[in-house]
């Protein structure tokens, strides 16, 4: 067939990786797939303002030596993967700094965590440097159009042989949309860009995860008395971030070794819903700070305060208990499914076929093949933020990069047996 196209919705991290490789690839006279990023806002765009995640001067959690290269052990193009490793070297955040003429003083400043801004600068670099190919546009349906993937588009439909999500979704979503003492991720990044200063008795921020454990990391900075993390797990787990745990991130080889079981526990014990070792050492040094077990069913405004119905599970025993708030920030905005509401009926139809039963998170995250996409789909959804469990708990995030655009990379498409006479690959029609 002709070279297949990828469309990836997002210029986030995971676009960047596999862009660049694969304009490596290219590079090396090696066949690539044509990849195209579908971006509303701009390459990196979670990680400044705009994207509504962070204020932009958060820290990164995991090293930028994590990078979209990262591990640098590519195992795409025979005899020849120490010389793409080299290639993907000059794409390194190294490389990145050194261009910039700031590699001495990040040394000598011990090496520290870029902010959130730093690094989507950092990821923008490397877009333009190897000529990403950008559609600047809001990707609003993924339908079938024969043996392809149209994507339509604020800018026109995409054709495309292979569609990969990217991105946790909506950080405008708030339990409460109309209440302004209810805030959303990306409101409570709005205000912390202002400098607006927080001033509330009892604050809850609802979510275990990164997104609130970045939110709390900034709430220390405001006037409050109280901060009520409130998430199911039992405890605020540290994600241990030790070499064992941290291997596991970067090489998922002993992965497909563990029963489903024993993922599922590596999974909750260190990836979602866990704050890294520096937001927890923070926590237990400010004692206004408190956790609660338990999912929120609903809010209420009433008695001039935010009325929060939590369920749990003690002993087997649903338990309903309410508890009221000044301000609550709803932090749970991170939905890997956030793609579902784009796809048409004949797309859902499709992959419905291919799994053999309704499309839940549980039955997508268990077809999740080796190349990250749909076992059994044509043409191809590579879905990493649901990877996690069967392949590796690094591909969903930013711990093997370069794993991640090896395994898509590497993906077979089946033969495009109807293409209409002229058309091409990644051809855009307004
Ligand atoms: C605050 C925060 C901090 C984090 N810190 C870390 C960390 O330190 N280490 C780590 O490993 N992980 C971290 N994560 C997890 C992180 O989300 C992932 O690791 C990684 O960013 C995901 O990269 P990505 O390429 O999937 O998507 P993203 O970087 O999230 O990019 C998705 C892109 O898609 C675009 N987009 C969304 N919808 C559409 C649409 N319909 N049409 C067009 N474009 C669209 C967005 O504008 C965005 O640019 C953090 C997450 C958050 C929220």
């Amino acid at each position: 067939m002709s070279t297949p196209t990828l469309a990836v919705i997002g210029a986030g991290p995971k676009a960047v990786a596999v862009a660049a490789k694969a304009a490596e690839l290219r590079a090396m006279g090696v066949a690539a797939p044509e990849v195209v990023a579908i971006e509303r806002a701009s390459v990196g765009a979670n990680w400044q303002p705009i994207g509504g995640w962070t204020d932009g001067a958060q820290r990164l959690g995991t090293s930028p030596e994590k990078d979209v290269g990262f591990p640098y052990r590519s195992s795409l193009v025979a005899r020849r993967n120490a010389e793409l490793d080299e290639r993907m070297t000059r794409h390194s955040w190294q490389a990145h700094l050194i261009a910039a003429g700031q590699f001495a003083e990040w040394v000598d400043r011990g090496r520290p965590a870029p902010t959130h801004t730093g690094w989507s600068r950092y990821l923008r670099w490397v877009a333009d440097t190897v000529g990403m190919t950008v559609l600047t546009a809001e990707a609003e349906q993924i339908a079938v159009d024969e043996h392809r993937w149209a994507v339509r588009t604020s800018a026109g439909t995409v054709s495309a042989d292979g569609v990969m999500i990217t991105g946790p979704g909506q950080a405008r979503r708030s339990i409460l949309p109309q209440d302004p003492r209810v805030l959303s991720i990306a409101q409570f990044w709005q205000r912390a860009a202002r400098h607006q200063l927080i001033v509330a008795e009892r604050v809850a921020v609802i979510g275990g995860g990164e997104t609130a454990a970045s939110m709390l990391n900034e709430l220390f900075r405001h006037r409050v008395s109280t901060i009520t993390v409130i998430s199911p797990q039992v405890t605020l787990f540290t994600r241990g971030e030790s070499f064992f745990e941290n291997t596991l991130f970067s090489d998922p080889t002993d992965w497909a070794g563990l029963t489903i079981a024993e993922r599922r526990d590596a999974l909750a014990r260190t990836d979602r819903g866990v704050f890294s070792a520096r937001v927890q050492d923070a926590l237990l040094a400010d004692d206004r700070i408190r956790h609660l077990r338990g999912r929120v069913a609903h809010a209420v405004a009433r008695d001039e305060r935010i009325r929060l119905t939590l369920n749990t599970n003690r002993g087997g025993a649903a338990l309903e208990t309410v508890h009221g708030f000044d301000l609550v920030i709803d932090g749970s905005g991170a939905d890997p499914m956030w793609f579902a509401s784009l796809l048409s009926q004949d797309a859902r139809d499709l992959i419905e076929l291919a799994l053999g039963a309704p499309m839940t998170a549980g039955v997508l995250q268990e077809a999740v093949g080796h190349d990250l996409a749909v076992t059994g789909l044509a043409p191809k959804l590579f879905l990493p933020n649901l990877s996690g469990l069967m392949q590796g708990p690094g591909f969903p995030n930013l711990s093997c990069l370069g794993l991640l655009s090896d395994r898509v990379l590497a993906a077979r498409y089946a033969p495009r047996s109807s293409t209409s006479p002229g058309e091409h690959a990644g051809r855009l029609s307004a």
